[in-house]
């Protein structure tokens, strides 16, 4: 049986025959990149993203390229500057301090992760945090963690938008976020605290974690095992978003979550890829267009 909802946004949470609603992340993210694109048409000046990618890491590679293209065709002018691996941290700093100067450019993401030579903290750290649209900066991480959020990280973002469209009620919700790092977890927490939920976070020194999963009626996996989270530790109905990305043993892509037993527990659940995955870029460009409105009034 197919049933389609539309939900915020125009995007559609199509029910499949396993039981759970199923988030489509890839329509709500198209729906986000076109109101970004409408946003952007409307501004009078065009927004500029930088994206720093140092070193050749293939993986990094195909997520700048990614970056670029949907910037640009969203209307955002794209400037991907690619430093050779052997560049020093002083060269880095002094391309960010170039950056953060320049008026024409609205957001700066350096990817991660850095060739090891280079203190990523210091880097970050150093990034006007007016231009941050990953929303790593220590005065950005402040401002969300004590509930005055600026930039947000996007993958967390992206996932309370799909919260939001799936018509999932946070205010007083027992959430679980399975996770801490810093990209991921901790800021999805903060979301999720501001939105009145209830929120757990559990992590590798966690007691009981099929317990802890089975409470919520929300549950952020964000690990990077694969198909770690059972069918089994899911309450029945509960909101499942699965923010990981694994290669499982057929390698192929697949999330934190076992999607074939979970989807016939949980009420609604998104699955990997086409969930979490296309929203990230989407809330990059989102924060972009958010910088560049504050930034130039
Ligand atoms: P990290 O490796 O930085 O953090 C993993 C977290 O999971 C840590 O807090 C760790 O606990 C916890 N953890 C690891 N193993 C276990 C375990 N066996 N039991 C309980 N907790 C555990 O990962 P990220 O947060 O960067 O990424 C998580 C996943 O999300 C990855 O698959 C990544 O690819 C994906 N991802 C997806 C994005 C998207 O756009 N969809 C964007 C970013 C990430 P501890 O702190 O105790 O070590």
């Amino acid at each position: 049986m197919t049933d389609a909802i539309a939900g915020a946004h125009g995007a559609r949470l199509i029910a499949g025959a396993g039981g759970a609603r199923l988030i489509d992340g890839k329509a709500v993210a198209a729906s986000v990149r076109a109101e970004v694109a409408v946003r952007v048409a409307g501004l009078g000046f065009q927004p500029g993203l930088a994206v720093v990618l140092v070193g050749e890491d293939p993986a990094s590679a195909v997520y700048v390229r990614n970056k670029d293209r949907a910037a640009a065709a969203a209307g955002i002018a794209a400037h991907t500057i690619r430093l050779p691996a052997a560049t020093t941290e002083a060269a880095l700093l002094a391309e960010v301090a170039r950056l953060n100067a320049d008026s024409a450019i609205d957001g700066i993401l350096v990817q991660l992760p850095l060739p090891r030579h280079i203190a990523a903290d210091r880097v970050i750290a150093a990034i006007d945090p007016a231009k941050d649209v990953d929303g790593f900066h220590p005065l950005n991480v402040g401002l969300l963690a004590s509930g005055r959020p600026a930039l947000v990280p996007c993958t967390p973002l992206g996932v309370m938008k799909l919260l939001a469209v799936a018509g999932v009620a946070l205010s007083g919700a027992r959430a679980l976020v399975l996770g801490r790092s810093a990209i991921v977890g901790r800021p999805m927490a903060a979301l999720l605290l501001a939105a009145d939920a209830t929120v757990t976070v559990a992590h590798s020194r966690t007691r009981d974690l099929p317990g802890e999963c089975r409470r919520a009626e929300v549950l952020i996996a964000a690990i990077g095992r694969a198909g770690f989270v059972r069918g089994d530790w899911i309450a029945p109905g509960a909101t499942v978003i699965d923010v990981g990305i694994n290669r499982g043993a057929d390698g192929r892509l697949c999330g934190d979550v076992a999607f074939a037993e979970a989807r016939e527990i949980a009420g609604a659940i998104t699955p990997v890829p086409g969930g979490v995955g296309p929203m990230t870029i989407a809330c990059l460009l989102e924060n972009t267009v958010t910088a560049a409105v504050r930034r130039r009034g």
